[in-house]
């Protein structure tokens, strides 16, 4: 176990380099933690120190949809870290999917008792403009960066000391090309990027979510996604529709 150099000032603590607590608790680069005596600590018990917290992050997560942050929200309250939900997705389309799910988040949020900022942006014209060359990779050439970036943008504005986002609960998002659009961003913006693989709670978190009879939506949320969804029966509906006379 790795100890950790401690200085004291007064009745505060300061752990410097954390290793051990680091790996426990966030993955940020080490920095200077605060410590007050309250929660119990193994590896500080033999020093005659029996009471810590810990100074937790400043987190600002994207929140993509009510459902999509019940798993997100309770995993980091359990690490103690308590998320500012950051609505912004310009790639919800059309305005009532848009505003059903916006709504739903906020009735959520409220239940929860988590901060919600609402980045109103219904984007459905700029959105196709900037995917329309090449639908097949929109989600990582546009519509990450665009909901990301703009997360990243606000967290480095507002005194975040980081993001994330609950497209990684996502089974169905491209994650490793997600991690990398954080990443990119992170740097644009000279902000952390918190990364966790939130997909272990996924079932969880749904399960969780239809108990609680929040709004489930039934595709990622651009229109090209919604045709993606409902494609079989697309197909199927065009081939009921030949007429005898063209076969
Ligand atoms: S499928 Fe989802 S992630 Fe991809 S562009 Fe559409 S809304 Fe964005």
């Amino acid at each position: 176990m790795l100890i950790p150099k401690i200085k004291f000032f007064g009745n505060l603590l300061i752990i410097e380099c954390l290793q051990y607590h680091y790996n426990t608790l966030f993955t940020f680069p080490p920095k200077k933690v605060v410590v007050f005596f309250t929660t119990p600590h193994p590896c500080l018990h033999s020093r005659g120190i029996h009471y810590i917290i810990y100074s937790m992050p400043k987190l600002l997560m994207h929140t993509c949809c009510a459902p999509c942050s019940v798993y997100c929200i309770d995993s980091l309250r359990q690490e103690g870290t308590e998320p500012t939900l950051f609505w912004y997705n310009p790639n919800i389309h059309p305005y009532i999917e848009y505003k059903t799910r916006r709504d739903c988040l906020k009735e959520y949020a409220k239940k929860v008792g988590a901060e919600l900022i609402i980045n109103e942006d219904y984007g459905l014209d700029e959105f196709c403009r900037n995917v329309v060359s090449d639908i097949p990779n929109r989600c990582v050439n546009y519509c990450y960066p665009k909901r990301i970036g703009e997360t990243a943008k606000y967290a480095k504005e507002h005194g975040y000391d980081a993001f994330t986002t609950t497209l990684l609960v996502s089974p169905y998002q491209k994650h490793e090309e997600l991690i990398k659009v954080c990443e990119r961003v992170a740097d644009f913006y000279d902000v952390d990027f918190l990364y966790r693989d939130f997909r272990v709670g996924f079932r969880e978190g749904q399960a969780k979510a239809r108990e609680l009879r929040l709004y489930m939506q039934k595709y990622c949320g651009c229109i090209f996604s919604e045709e993606e969804r409902y494609a079989k029966q697309i197909a199927r509906d065009q081939a009921g529709t030949i007429s005898p006379s063209m076969s």
